[in-house]
């Protein structure tokens, strides 16, 4: 590296060595060696060299500098960080300078804020010491920012996919572990290092303007404090501006919510389908489109944390309730927020000096909606939406400064001029009267040329580099005046000057100047009244958010027909009449048929149900959680009628999730998910267990299947629906006193079989594997040879094996092998007339053993 630029460019790149830097050249913004070579090729752009064939080769390539932000959007979206170099002139040495002015990365893009409205953009950061973590998130295009404190690794996981984020602040202990690193969601992970807690401590004091972290109730934490500097530090590093629209730090509870691990949440197709086809929907699909951007991410985010608060719960239902009985208030709020503009990432542009005109005009407009919602809601007869019109108090007078400033569609540039009305302040309207002068002057002055000249086709050029100069086409050369003073030859025309016009020149200048440097001030003193107000503006952009969502449940539950559900105190019992799935229900062709539920604590809480293939087990298994989940989060369910105590968790087991990828099989990923519920949930937990013990042999598989299952009943007592088609284990739930059998409803016709899909009592034994099988499409002839065999499998009774698992049929196993060997030690302690379902399945395992042994003897 010999050149200046060269030098500053080793600088700059030295300093930010994970970044792609952007370096300005001129017009352009260019990049050299490796960043070259990998911009190349993820944009798709020619890849040049200077110096080429020398050994000093340096592969380059770039772009114009208005086209950046397509560019940049696309690298960040590919999970890599850009380092802008902008330059500048030093006014005094006239030397050209170059600084970082801003490095963007996943996590703190305004840009990808922009592109998904409905999306939160979360840069988190974790610090871990000993088992417990400290996790602090915020998004920096809204300004929000909270900090949890989770006792456990599994609880900091599935609170980290919760929260989703795009990019992780980690230490580098914690990146080199790479199995904690592999449960981590998606997301570009940054290795920083943390301060210590006091200097941590003294620099949120100093952000925030506190005297100490008790406000934020995190004084004690310091794993709080050491995450939420992180967090704030790194924003501070890569945005170098003014981050005063972070206004709070919110310390939460994971107690406060209902626990949603991340298994539950893909499993219940929340906000993503597990298989990506035309019939794939989530949860969060089946509402009505929210009218703001802020209702949109408080959508996804009440979705994602159901509530524990009875009161809470009860106060959106009737809010929703009110907004549902309500057709002229729902119609009018929904005309009155539609207007409204992502209030909380302009406020954040205009706060990091990256807002324009536009921007301004974005808040009047919304602002202008402030009053009819305010009207609509202190005259509602909700006392929650009442309460809500008063966030809507104290915008008068900045709504009437900005009607009064601003013209109607204002520029996107600040510089250009444009962006008052007239009689706004008059020394920029005087301002403005010496250049509509100068224009006139100007007109005059070429038509008095024109005149003397004799060259009809005079017209007055502007360039950057030349000032103001009369064009003459090459045509009418011959008649330039002398006196005119020559200073560019283009290849169809001349352009010259005349000593009057480059008088003028610099007073055009000048006064250009001093208008859009007048303007510049208006703006920014205009900005300022806006962001005097941000945390109000904050405030209210919450309170959007939830009418906005409030009333998507009250449009979505009219949609659908869906209805209010009665939330009981006490025990955590769900009593379901008519519920129905509301995603297949949405994508269904055929009318979906309802089912109910009823589980009471004192009652049956365990329902085993069997039923064959494609019957409709899985669909009633999640239509339950998520009526449960639907719920909790203030929305109106999918049945007619929906009695239901709080859960504090919704767990989910379902099919066989391979994560090969990890390495893990399929079998080991079940077993691990079980345990996982097993050792978390409680008598307050809804569990759905969709298949257990499938990816091992069926031996093996029912064994578990029915340990598992008396562990629930008998020691969790969570309400349980358990889905399987091993029907050995109907005998189970008939010998447990809270369990009982149900099975999906199937009947056979001439054509084969036909799914009922109603939920009735009672087990059913037969899979109509090769109904099912036949209807699925296979070969007749196929399916006719399969009938055979099975006839000759039953009638060998080669089937009998996985009855074992009846009680009758162990008792009289036992008495069988008693006979036959009389002196083993383990049977003679065994009485075959007592048999609970807990001592037969040791004794099954025990029996494997023997009836091999005693069928070689
Ligand atoms: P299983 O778990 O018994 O194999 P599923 O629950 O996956 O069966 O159901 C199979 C298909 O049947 C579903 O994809 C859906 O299209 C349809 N289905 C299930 N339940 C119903 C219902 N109650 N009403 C209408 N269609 C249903």
């Amino acid at each position: 590296m010999s050149t200046p630029v060269q030098r500053q460019y080793k600088t700059l790149k030295d300093q930010n060595p994970d970044a792609i830097l952007f370096f300005q050249l001129g017009d352009f913004y260019e990049m050299f060696h490796e960043d070259a070579v990998l911009v190349s090729r993820v944009l798709g752009l020619t890849l040049t060299a200077r110096h080429r064939g020398s050994e000093n080769e340096m592969p380059m390539c770039g772009f114009p500098m208005h086209a950046h932000a397509e560019y940049l959007q696309k690298l960040i979206e590919s999970g890599y960080k850009v380092a802008i170099a902008d330059q500048s002139e030093n006014p005094e040495t006239k030397q050209i300078d170059r600084k970082i002015t801003r490095v963007i990365t996943p996590g703190t893009s305004l840009e990808e804020g922009i592109k998904n409205p409905d999306k939160s953009i979360f840069l988190a950061a974790i610090i871990r010491e000993k088992k417990a973590y400290g996790l602090a998130f915020s998004d920096l295009s809204t300004g929000e920012f909270r900090t949890v404190n989770l006792p456990s690794e599994k609880s900091f996981i599935d609170e980290i996919h919760r929260i989703n984020p795009q990019e992780i602040l980690i230490a580098e202990d914690l990146f080199l572990d790479e199995k904690f690193c592999s449960q981590l969601p998606k997301a570009l992970l940054t290795i920083r290092k943390a301060s210590p807690a006091k200097s941590a401590a003294n620099f949120l004091q100093t952000h925030f303007g506190v005297q100490n972290l008790t406000v934020f109730g995190i004084e004690k934490i310091k794993l709080l404090i050491m995450a939420s500097a992180m967090v704030l530090q790194y924003l501070k590093d890569t945005q170098k501006a003014d981050l005063s629209h972070i206004t709070k730090l919110t310390k939460y509870s994971p107690h406060d919510i209902m626990i949603l691990d991340a298994q539950t949440m893909r499993h219940l197709e929340i906000f993503q389908p597990i298989r990506f086809d035309e019939n794939s929907a989530t949860l969060l699909s089946v509402f009505q489109k929210t009218h703001t951007p802020m209702g949109g991410r408080k959508l996804r985010n009440w979705i994602a944390h159901p509530l524990l608060s009875i009161e809470r719960i009860k106060t959106r239902h009737d809010a929703v309730e009110e907004l549902h009985k309500d057709i002229a208030l729902r119609q009018k709020l929904k005309i009155a927020l539609t207007p409204i503009s992502d209030l909380e990432r302009i406020l954040a542009r205009l706060v990091t000096d990256r807002g324009n005109g536009r921007d301004l005009a974005f808040f009047r407009d919304s602002f202008q909606s402030f009053l009819p919602i305010k009207t609509l809601l202190a005259n509602s007869n909700n006392s929650t939406l009442q309460k809500k019109s008063e966030s809507f108090n104290g915008f008068e007078k900045i709504t009437e400064k900005l009607e009064k400033a601003l013209v109607e569609l204002p520029p996107l540039e600040i510089t250009q001029g444009g962006i008052f009305r007239e009689e706004y302040n008059p020394e920029l309207d005087e301002l403005k009267r010496v250049n509509e002068n100068s224009e006139k002057w100007l007109e005059n002055f070429l038509e008095q040329k024109k005149t003397e000249s004799g060259i009809p086709s005079l017209k007055i050029k502007y360039s950057k580099n030349f000032g103001y100069c009369l064009e003459v086409s090459n045509a009418h050369k011959s008649k330039i005046p002398s006196d005119w003073i020559r200073r560019q030859t283009l290849v169809n025309a001349e352009r010259l000057t005349t000593p009057e016009l480059s008088e003028y020149e610099n007073k055009i200048l000048n006064a250009q100047a001093q208008m859009c440097e007048y303007e510049h001030k208006l703006f920014h003193e205009l900005k300022i009244l806006v962001t005097l107000q941000t945390k109000e503006i904050q405030q209210v952009s919450q309170i959007i958010g939830e009418l906005d969502v409030l009333l998507t449940f009250a449009f979505t539950a009219l949609n659908w027909k869906w209805n209010k559900p009665e939330i009981m105190e006490g025990n955590a019992n769900i009593y379901v009449e008519e519920g129905r799935h509301p995603v297949i229900e949405k994508l269904s062709t055929v009318p979906f048929i309802s089912n109910h539920l009823k589980m009471g604590s004192n009652e049956q809480h365990l329902h085993l149900i069997t039923g064959p293939n494609m019957a409709g087990k899985s669909t009633f298994l999640r239509q339950n959680a998520l009526i449960i989940l639907l719920a909790q989060i203030g929305s109106f369910v999918p049945a007619k009628k929906a009695s239901l105590g709080i859960f504090d968790r919704i767990f989910t087991r379902v099919g066989a999730s391979d994560n090969l990828a990890g390495g893990q099989s399929t079998f080991f990923v079940e077993m691990m998910e079980t345990s996982t519920i097993l050792n978390s949930a409680t008598e307050r937990s809804f569990i759905i267990l969709d298949e257990i013990g499938r990816g091992t042999s069926t031996f093996d598989g029912i064994s578990l299947a029915w340990a598992i299952t008396e562990y629930i009943h008998n020691t969790i007592k969570a309400k349980t629906l358990f889905a399987t088609h091993y029907h050995e284990l109907i005998d189970l739930a008939n010998n447990l006193s809270h369990a009982t059998n149900y099975h999906v409803s199937v009947a056979q016709n001439k054509d084969g079989i036909v799914f009922l899909r109603r939920i009735i009592p009672g087990g059913i034994s037969d899979s109509f594997g090769i109904e099912v099988a036949a209807s699925a499409g296979l070969p007749k002839p196929l399916i006719l040879n399969a009938r055979e065999i099975l006839q000759r499998l039953e009638s060998e009774n080669l089937l009998q094996e996985p009855n074992l698992f009846s009680i009758p049929r162990v008792r009289e196993k036992i008495i069988e092998i008693k006979e036959k060997s009389k002196t083993d030690e383990y049977l003679e302690k065994i009485n075959p007339n007592d048999l609970s379902p807990k001592n037969a399945l040791d004794i099954i395992f025990e029996l494997k053993d023997l009836i091999n042994k005693t069928e070689k003897n």
